[in-house]
């Protein structure tokens, strides 16, 4: 299991999380972007800011690395129909607009 930072668009209600480093990427609304991986969380978003949260996913980095680098896509965003893994709202000391 792999614990995991995401942040949720309050628009959309989807879920997105940075799979590595330089993974930036908007949910699908364009109201939040999300990236910095696991070495650091920064985010962007237009209007309201996201909210910050905790989960763990069945998945190893390096999977999530690969779906990356190679443009896979399977991951880095749950729509609000798939979230049905355990979320913790969190809240973050580092937010950055
Ligand atoms: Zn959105």
């Amino acid at each position: 299991m792999l614990e995991i930072n995401g942040i949720k668009c309050f628009d959309c209600e989807t879920i997105i999380f940075s799979r590595t480093r330089h993974d930036f990427h908007w949910c699908p609304c364009g109201k939040i972007a999300i990236d910095g991986g696991f070495d650091y969380l920064k985010y962007s978003y237009k209007d309201m800011p996201p909210i910050p949260i905790k989960f763990s996913l069945e998945i190893t980095k390096k999977e999530l690395y690969n779906d990356w680098n190679y443009n896979r896509d399977l991951f880095g965003l749950i729509k609000k129909e798939d979230q049905t893994m355990k979320i913790i709202e969190v809240s973050l000391e580092k937010q950055e607009r």
